[in-house]
């Protein structure tokens, strides 16, 4: 998994481009980025503060944040519009069953807190008493099976409930999908929550069980403390059999396949057939294990703890997993935890807030659609599939003439290249929610079908064969998901807007900002996080020995001259630790300046503004990366660095926001 960038050191690079006056000028609609530009500055002595010298003295960095950028903005636009349309489709009456009735019912029930209040804790009781029914180990193992999450992807290491599925084509064999069984069951956000002893931690776990109490005697459960504490217990001993957060970061480490049989034997403790029956996947004959562990562990603990600790324990979480849609106390008493203390979030947000992103959460494509429609049209997408098409011929010329890649790699990079597929802004097929019935006033019971809905698309999906193109990113947000199984890079239409990509605008400025930042990820492909994938997405390093001995020898030049720039007397850049994001910056500036020349297709480009189409290639480039920081946040960036595979760190930030309802986070720009 590979994410856009999230900084932007890109600046740093001394781009000794000199821009030479350019003849007449032509009429364009393109938006007028020169006004952002400082002139005084030559451009080939600091071409970063030439571009951005103007919109930089008059950049300021919001309260409460580190930075200010081009993502920042385009996330706050986005995140209007998003909830503008929301609010648009509550207001209408749409047809019954149309995406627009769905979308705007499920909002408006969620923000009638009037009609949850009234239900009190009623929507839980059937739930309740089915847990209350559990009487041994078999029981037991089929309401854990009846939990089965598949509100969880590759990223997400600690699913809501104990255990989680991500339906994924396999490691292996490219063909067919995969039931990829991922630990979950932690009511906090990290392993190290539980198990570092530090004082800092283990005062958040005394808060923790005080909040584990109060939910219990919300749920109207008596002598809480007590049984919190044990609890709280219950989930160390979880903690204790999770992989840590650094096996994320290992693929390898996660491709454990195991037919259903290996369950019996690797992991006792749970009734598996009833597990299994109770999760609708009966019959499935091969999983593929992401943390033995965390199965074998949280399996013997089944086995070997009372059965009256597992009711408390379950009656927490499913008040904690239904807390948004129960009365105002129990809603308050989950932000008081959540938010507060793990997240710092102050104050709680407005229910209208929490309304848009469990509404992107339950229906992320239908507020697509409507996304879509308004704001990318089919022209757009074609524009941006066209661009992407030169970017993928502009790799095509470029592979053969790499210097540190054999000849049969090459060949290998070629069909890998072949075979990348690339989806702009929304999927050729939507999701079809027609099944799935959404009504106004009944918020709990919407987010219960929706997840079942959800559950049951994606488990369905079993028994279909791997589809390449199946659509990984909600378009109306502002990001990218990529992943190398299978070989498929997705751009939202939410990251596809101006300033990066303008679909009436300036080809040149598309190709140097959102271009080169396409480019830099198919890259990925080709580096050494790709290298490991073949072209069906299985795993395998296609390269020689020799060809990573010469690529290290051809990145000690990048890593030496980022170890030169120090942007403050004290602190510089390691050139080691960001190498992999400067590599793929650097691959993907030259590949979109390639691919720029040839949508010129032989002919020059016009004048605008007085700058050259390559001037405004190089200008948006520059653009692109512009960012206003404090010396604070400048200093934490560069210590941080990018780390190599980036897992644990986008983990925790998906753990985080999950708990307020949102599903699907990818991020940067
Ligand atoms: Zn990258």
């Amino acid at each position: 998994m590979v994410f856009f960038r999230t900084t932007a050191l890109v600046a740093l690079l001394a781009c000794a481009l000199a821009l030479s006056a350019a003849p007449a000028d032509q009429n364009t609609s393109t938006p007028d980025s020169t006004q952002d530009m400082d002139r005084s500055i030559k451009p080939g002595d600091d071409f970063y503060h030439y571009a951005n010298g103007a919109w930089l003295r008059t950049a300021t960095i919001p309260a409460g944040q580190p930075s200010y950028d081009t993502r920042a903005i385009l996330v706050a636009r986005t995140s209007q519009r998003v909830r503008d349309l929301i609010q648009q489709a509550a207001a209408t009456h749409s047809a019954e069953s149309s995406v627009a009735q769905k979308v705007g019912d499920y909002y408006a029930s969620f923000v009638d807190e009037g009609s949850i209040q009234a239900k009190g804790m009623a929507p839980l009781a059937d739930e309740m008493a089915l847990i209350s029914a559990i009487t041994n180990k078999a029981s037991l193992s089929a309401y854990l099976g009846s939990t089965l999450n598949s509100e969880v992807d590759g990223l997400t290491g600690n699913a809501d409930h104990i255990f989680g599925v991500w339906v994924n084509q396999s490691f292996t064999e490219s063909e067919h999908y995969v039931f990829h069984l991922l630990q979950g069951g932690l009511g906090m956000p990290d392993r190290d929550d539980y198990l570092d002893q530090s004082a800092k931690m283990a005062a958040l776990r005394v808060q923790y069980q005080s909040h584990i109490a109060a939910m219990l005697k919300l749920a109207g459960v008596a002598d809480g403390e007590s049984r919190a504490a044990r609890v709280l217990t219950l989930e160390i001993r979880i903690a204790q059999a999770h992989a840590p957060d650094a096996d994320a970061a290992d693929v390898f480490k996660q491709n454990n396949p195991w037919k259903r049989a290996d369950f019996d034997v690797k992991a006792p403790g749970m009734d598996w057939d009833a597990y299994f029956k109770a999760a609708g996947v009966a019959e499935q004959p091969e999983f593929v294990v992401w943390q033995p562990s965390g199965v074998t562990g949280t399996s013997a603990l089944v086995g070997s703890e009372g059965i009256d600790l597992w009711k408390d324990y379950l009656r927490v979480h499913l008040i904690e997993h239904y807390a948004n849609v129960l009365p105002k106390g129990v809603a308050a008493e989950h932000f008081a935890f959540y938010g507060t203390i793990v997240s710092g979030m102050q104050p709680m947000p407005d229910r209208s807030q929490d309304a848009i992103a469990a509404t992107n959460a339950a229906l992320g494509q239908a507020v697509g659609q409507l996304y879509a429609q308004r704001y990318f049209p089919p022209e757009a997408k074609a524009r941006a599939k066209a661009m992407v098409s030169d970017l993928i011929a502009a790799y095509r010329a470029r592979i053969p003439n790499l210097t540190w890649m054999s000849a049969q790699t090459k060949d290998k990079a070629l069909t890998k290249l072949a075979a990348l597929r690339i989806g702009v802004g929304y999927p050729d097929r939507w999701i079809d929610y027609s099944t799935l019935e959404v009504k106004r006033s009944d918020a709990f019971g919407n987010m219960r079908k929706a997840e079942a809905f959800n559950r049951l698309r994606n488990l369905a999906k079993l028994k279909e064969a791997a589809d390449p193109d199946e659509w990984r990113i909600d378009p109306q947000i502002v990001g990218a998901f990529i992943l190398f199984t299978p070989n498929t890079e997705t751009f939202s239409a939410g990251l596809l807007q101006p300033p990066y990509f303008d679909s009436q605008g300036d080809a040149a400025s598309n190709y140097g900002s959102a271009g080169a930042g396409i480019a830099h990820e198919i890259s990925h492909s080709f580096d050494e996080l790709g290298n490991i994938y073949d072209a069906q997405g299985r795993l395998g390093n296609w390269w020689t020995t020799e060809d990573l001995a010469k690529y290290h020898a051809a990145a000690a030049k990048l890593v030496a001259q980022f170890n030169g720039y120090c942007p403050l007397s004290d602190l510089c850049v390691n050139g080691k630790q960001v190498l992999t994001e400067n590599i793929a910056d650097l691959a993907g500036l030259l590949t979109a300046h390639d691919a720029y020349i040839l949508s010129l297709k032989g002919k020059p480009d016009v004048v605008i503004r007085g700058l050259t189409g390559e001037q405004r290639f190089f200008l948006a480039f520059a653009q692109r990366w512009r960012k206003a920081q404090s010396e604070a946040a400048l200093r934490r960036q560069i210590a941080r660095g990018i780390s190599k595979r980036y897992g644990a760190k986008c983990r925790s930030m998906v753990q985080g926001l999950r708990r307020h309802g949102r599903r699907q986070v990818v991020s940067e720009a």
